[in-house]
Order: structure tokens, then C-alpha cells, then sequence
């Protein structure tokens, strides 16, 4: 190594079992993204792990509208560097689901609600900047750490703090779960979906001649066709997720049929040429007589996209990796959209998927390697670091 290792990231494997327990109890509490007291209560035990850590940062509770409060921690916002580290502290897992606590599988794994996505995270997130505060440079960098509630219902609430956020600060650090096999997430698909529901004409089945328009028959071939557009535009997904239509009789050529499809684009550039195939379907369909189809198209997150600083800051991380000791890692591209995506398209260039290793998050197995937590503070840690200590140069070239 270049320099010596600072004794405080050194000591962050000593403090493992210490980590451990912190997540388990914050695991323990249910924080379901609709469970209002639970999410209250886990930002309260945040603001307690956060304010006992830092006791000069300032502390901030900002409305999230449609959630609860988020929690920002803020120290330093003058020096020269800004970084913001981010994490949500919302699971999938709702006050009444049967997951509600961890089980110690092993010495190393841990299962739980929310131990990977992404309270393991939110543990390195702190455990990194303790041991970053304790570094001889670190008053030359000022971070925020912005918590938020409602990354798996789509951050409708939280955007624009992110946004905010985006504008203040040099680089984003997201604590997502890395890739089971330790990678990091280079790009994400941006995220949307579409209603489209079809009118056609009622009439009795056995009419002869029938002037019946069937409805479900022409959705079903507008999602059939809209469901082959990624093979023409590769990095497109389109999944018909539902579809209602009918009436309880069979004898009845059905008028009126709804289907909800989730949409994914790996490009910005792909949501026009996708806008504009799923129209002429449409099209097609409104042409024939008889029939009225209806497309309501909403894109939520845009594609994260990777940028030059990126990949000089991924260079970074893969560094101070390889000085630690650490398992080498890569970075990749992931279907899935989070927070890295609003940071992405408020022009913040960021780091995703920076948390522990795991597996199974949005399911009754999730589980964590605990063994991962302290490896992955110290990588975080030595970057912040050098970044401070001018080692890195900062800011990056957006
Ligand atoms: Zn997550």
C-alpha cells in the first residue's frame, strides 16, 4: 500500500460481532414500506446509531410526502468535498407478514427481513464513517447521509431529496446490496409501466352474423406483439404483469379488457423508440372498426447510465479492495432500479451497490454474510480517505 492503513479501518474487522448485533436489532424492527410506527421507530433508532456516532453533525428530519420523515445527517457541508451517502430503511416485509425476525443461521449467515436489502448496508454506511472521522485528513471532506423510507415503493416521496441532495454534493454513494458474488452495480434499468384497456362491443356469442367486437381477443394480441418489442430493442423488458377483462358469462363476446405491464429500459434513448413502437400497436389496433384502445404510459426512475467518473471512482474502490486483502470484485449491470437511478438523473454520478454480500432479499430467505459487513466499511472507509487526503483526485470530471 501506498500509505499506511489508518487504525481505525484496521480496527473495523475487531468491531464484526459488535455490527452484527447492531443489524439483528434493527432487523428485528419492522419497517415495511406502509408500516408507519415501525418506519418511525426504525428512524428513531438511526437518529440514536447517528447522533451517539457523530455528535457535532447536524440532524434533520425532511417530509417525504406520501411516508414518513426521512433522516438526513449532515457534517461539514463547508469543506471543499461533498459526498452523500444514501440507503433506505423501508423493507418489503409489512407489519403483518410472517418474516419479522432474524434467525442465526450460522457463524456467518444471518437471516432476516431487510438484513441485505439494505440494513446490512445502512450498518456499513455508519461503520464507514466512524472509522472515516477517526482519519487524520477528514476535515477536508463533509458528507450527508440521506436515509429515506420509501425506495421499494419507488421513492415517490423522497425524489426530490435526492434531487436536492444531488445538487449540493460531488459524488453519490449508494450502500445497496452488492451482486451475490460481491460485484458491484455498474447501470440499472430505469423503470415504468403501462395501462392498456380496450373497448369493444358487446353481443351475444352465437349472433349470426356477429357484430360482437371482442375485447380481451384484442388486447391479447396487442400484449403478445408489445412482448416481443425486446427483441428488436435489446436491453427493453416488457412483463405483462395482470390482466381483467369480461363478465362472468361466457355466452357474451366481451367488451372491455385491462391489462398492467412493467416496463424496463436500459437506455434513456430507449424510451422514445419504445413509446413509439407500443403507439403504432395501438395504432393498429384503434384502426379496426369496433375497437378503442387506451395507453397510459409513466416512466419512474430513468436508466442509471455509466459515466467517466464512475469508472474512475469504481477504479478507486476495486484499489483500496485489492490493498485491504479483500476478494477482487467486478461491477454490472443490474435489471433493477433504485435510488443510484434518481441520483443518476439529477446529473450526481454515484456508486451503487456498495453494501454487504447476501441473497433472497423480497423473500422469507434473505440472509445476509455477515462476514462481509466490516470488508466492505473498510473499502468505503480507505476511499473516503484517500479522497480527503487528496490521494484521490476530487472532484472527479462529471
Ligand atoms: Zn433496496
Amino acid at each position: 500500500m501506498t500509505q499506511i492503513l489508518p487504525a481505525s479501518i484496521a480496527a473495523l474487522p475487531g468491531r464484526s460481532a459488535e455490527l452484527v448485533d447492531l443489524l439483528e436489532s434493527w432487523a428485528n424492527l419492522n419497517s415495511g414500506s406502509n408500516h408507519a410506527a415501525g418506519l418511525d421507530r426504525m428512524r428513531g433508532a438511526l437518529r440514536t446509531a447517528f447522533a451517539g456516532a457523530f455528535p457535532t453533525a447536524e440532524i434533520e428530519e425532511p417530509e417525504c410526502p406520501g411516508s414518513v420523515r426521512a433522516l438526513r445527517v449532515c457534517l461539514r457541508p463547508q469543506a471543499p468535498t461533498q459526498l452523500l451517502l444514501s440507503g433506505h430503511f423501508d423493507t418489503v416485509f409489512e407489519a403483518s407478514d410472517p418474516f419479522q425476525r432474524c434467525t442465526r443461521v450460522d457463524a456467518r449467515i444471518l437471516r432476516g427481513p431487510g438484513v441485505i436489502d439494505m440494513k446490512g448496508g445502512l450498518v456499513v454506511l455508519l461503520a464507514a464513517l466512524q472509522a472515516f472521522e477517526q482519519t487524520p485528513h477528514a476535515a477536508r471532506l463533509g458528507w450527508e447521509a440521506l436515509l429515506t423510507p420509501d425506495e421499494e415503493t419507488g421513492s415517490h416521496g423522497s425524489a426530490p431529496l435526492f434531487a436536492e441532495a444531488a445538487r449540493r454534493r460531488h459524488f453519490g454513494l449508494v450502500f445497496e446490496p452488492a451482486r451475490p458474488n460481491g460485484d458491484i452495480v455498474r447501470s440499472r434499468k430505469g423503470t415504468g409501466g403501462f395501462v392498456a384497456t380496450v373497448r369493444g362491443r358487446a353481443a351475444h356469442a352465437a349472433k349470426i352474423p356477429n357484430d360482437g367486437r371482442n375485447a380481451i381477443l384484442a388486447l391479447a394480441e396487442f400484449l403478445l406483439t408489445a412482448s416481443r418489442i425486446p427483441t428488436e430493442l435489446p436491453g427493453v423488458l416488457v412483463n405483462v404483469g395482470n390482466i381483467r377483462g369480461g363478465g362472468p358469462a361466457t355466452n357474451v363476446v366481451p367488451d372491455f379488457a385491462t391489462a398492467e405491464v412493467d416496463l424496463r429500459v436500459t437506455q434513456a434513448a430507449d424510451r422514445e423508440l419504445l413509446l413509439a413502437r407500443l403507439h403504432a400497436l395501438a395504432a393498429d389496433i384503434n384502426s379496426r372498426d369496433g375497437f378503442r384502445l387506451e395507453l397510459e404510459v409513466r416512466f419512474n426512475r430513468p436508466p442509471k447510465e455509466c459515466l467517466p467518473a464512475e469508472e474512475a471512482l469504481f477504479a478507486e474502490w476495486q484499489r483500496a479492495a485489492g490493498d485491504l486483502g479483500l476478494v477482487p470484485f467486478s461491477w454490472v449491470h443490474t435489471g433493477g432500479a433504485s435510488d443510484g437511478n434518481l441520483l443518476s438523473a439529477a446529473g450526481l454520478p454515484n456508486l451503487d451497490g456498495l453494501g454487504p454480500l447476501g441473497d433472497q432479499l423480497h423473500s422469507n430467505r434473505e440472509f445476509i454474510d455477515t462476514s462481509t459487513i466490516a470488508p466492505r466499511a473498510q473499502i468505503a472507509a480507505l476511499v473516503l480517505h484517500r479522497i480527503a487526503s487528496g490521494e484521490i483526485p476530487f472532484p472527479p470530471a462529471r
